[in-house]
Order: structure tokens, then C-alpha cells, then sequence
């Protein structure tokens, strides 16, 4: 069975990206069939990939916009056995250009129908807004949202106005929606703080919190630069580790529903 899902959270920086690829690569890793979807203009789950973004003949964009089967603008990395729709720069003028086509909220859903069925997952990425851009990754997300929350002061700050796009979006189009879970990032143990967000998110999302927690470590934000996922570029590092934990906590649960 696909699963479908979509990693989102308005805020800038919290670690939405670094959260698909990685989880991305060791779901891979674990033997299943994964997707990546990138559809954040700036195209960083698509560099973090290896790919060049003014290099892409075509991706999200073209899925949105044109009618062909985005089949053909998959790419495979063959090392670590996934797939990647990739974004471009074209996708920055989605949002403008979608608002005049006809159900402007279910393209990326629609779009997705004809390829879905050949993998175990699709891990959407979407940009720091909450514009038509994400309302079409909530509307794809067939299985639920997956909200990653940097461990800092104020992370709570602006998830008040995630949780309603999402209820918005459940009320008037969407009623199956639902949250998959929160993920904690950038977790540092040698400050009070983190523990203290810990505590707060876990009160706001009782039982929806992944009880794997990424650390913060450089290694993660290095790993982007050389476009490789952690679990090739330091997997024995803390953050690996993590990421690993996650992959496995996401799929003990999806095995148990
Ligand atoms: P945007 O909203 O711009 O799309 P994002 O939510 O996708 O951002 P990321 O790009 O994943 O966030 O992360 C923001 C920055 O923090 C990046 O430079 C990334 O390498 C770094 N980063 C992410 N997670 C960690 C971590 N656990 N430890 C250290 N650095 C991290
Ligand atoms: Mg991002």
C-alpha cells in the first residue's frame, strides 16, 4: 500500500527538508519503494539530492501546470534507490499561475494518481508559506502531515495558524486530513530550552509526537553540501542515528494501522 505523505510547517528553517531526505534514504535504505516530491521553489530537497536545479528538464512544475503523466520527469538515484520529482525555479510562479486553473488545490494530488501505486512511500517537501503551494501538498497528503518543530524558544509560535490551515483545509475539501505526527529537531541537550519545547509540544500534541528526536549536529547540515542524505555521508554519526530511529518508528507504526 502507498502511503502519502506531506511534510509541512510555514516556518522557515525548521527542518523540513533535512526531515524528508533523510527520512527518505533510510525508508530507501529499509527496503522500501520512496518517492521525494519537492515542491518548494527553492529546490533544496532537490540539490540535497545530488541534482542540479537549473539543470532540470522539468518536475513539480510541469506536474502542477501541464497535463502529462509526471512519470517521465522522475529521476532515480540509482546509490541510494530512490526517486526524486525534482523542483526548478519555474515553480516560483506556480502560485500565481494556478490561481485561474480549475481545482488549483488538487493538482499535485491529481498529478500523483498515475505514479504513486509503484512506491511504498511519497514524502512530500513543501516551502516555509502557507500558501496554494502547501494547500496542494495537504490535499495530496493521502496518509497525513508530518509537522517537524525546531526545539527552540517561540517553536510553538505560528503551529496555532499551521493547525487551522490544516482544519481549514479538512473542513472545506479534505475531510480525511489528519496529522501523522510531530517530528522534534535540532535538539540541543546542553540547554535547558530544548527539554522545556520538548515538554510544551508533547502537552499541545498529546500522542502525536515521534518519540525519536533529531539532535542537532553539524554533520546534518554539512551533509547537504556534498548532495547526499546522512546515511551516506556520516552514518555513524548522532544524527544518523536519529534519522534512522525515525524511518523505523514511522514504519512500526504504519505496519500496526
Ligand atoms: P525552509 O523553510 O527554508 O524550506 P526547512 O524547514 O526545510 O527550511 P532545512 O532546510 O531542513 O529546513 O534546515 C534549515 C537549516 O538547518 C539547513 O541549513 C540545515 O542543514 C540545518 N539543519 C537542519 N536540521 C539540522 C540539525 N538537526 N542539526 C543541525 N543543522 C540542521
Ligand atoms: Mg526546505
Amino acid at each position: 500500500m502507498t502511503r502519502i505523505y506531506t511534510l509541512a510547517n510555514q516556518k522557515g528553517g525548521v527542518g523540513k527538508t533535512t526531515t524528508t531526505i533523510n527520512l527518505a534514504a533510510y525508508l530507501a535504505q529499509m527496503g522500501q519503494r520512496v518517492l521525494v516530491v519537492d515542491l518548494d521553489p527553492q529546490a533544496n530537497a532537490t540539490s540535497c539530492l545530488g541534482v542540479d536545479k537549473l539543470a532540470v528538464a522539468g518536475g513539480t512544475y510541469e506536474a502542477l501546470l501541464g497535463d502529462s503523466n509526471p512519470a517521465a520527469y522522475v529521476l532515480l538515484n540509482e546509490r541510494l534507490k530512490l526517486s526524486l520529482l525534482p523542483s526548478s525555479p519555474a515553480l516560483a510562479g506556480a502560485e500565481v499561475e494556478l490561481v485561474d486553473e480549475l481545482a488549483r488545490e488538487s493538482r499535485l494530488r491529481k498529478a500523483l494518481e498515475p505514479i504513486a501505486h509503484k512506491y511504498d512511500y511519497v514524502l512530500v517537501d513543501c516551502p516555509p508559506s502557507l500558501g496554494l503551494l502547501t494547500v496542494n501538498g495537504l490535499m495530496a497528503a493521502k496518509n497525513g502531515v508530518i509537522v517537524p518543530v525546531q526545539c527552540e524558544y517561540l517553536a510553538l509560535e505560528g503551529l496555532g495558524q499551521l493547525t487551522q490551515t490544516i482544519e481549514r483545509v479538512r473542513s472545506l475539501l479534505f475531510p480525511e486530513l489528519t496529522v501523522r505526527g510531530v517530528v522534534l529537531t535540532m535538539y540541543d541537550n546542553r540547554t535547558n530550552l530544548s527539554s522545556d519545547v520538548v515538554t510544551e509540544v508533547n502537552k499541545h500534541f498529546p500522542n502525536q509526537v515521534f518519540k525519536s528526536v533529531i539532535p542537532r549536529s553539524v554533520r546534518l547540515a554539512e551533509a547537504p553540501s556534498y548532495g547526499l542524505p546522512i546515511s551516506l555521508y556520516a552514518p555513524a554519526s548522532v544524527g544518523a542515528a536519529a534519522y534512522e530511529a525515525l524511518a523505523k518508528e514511522l514504519l512500526a507504526g504504519d505496519k500496526r494501522h
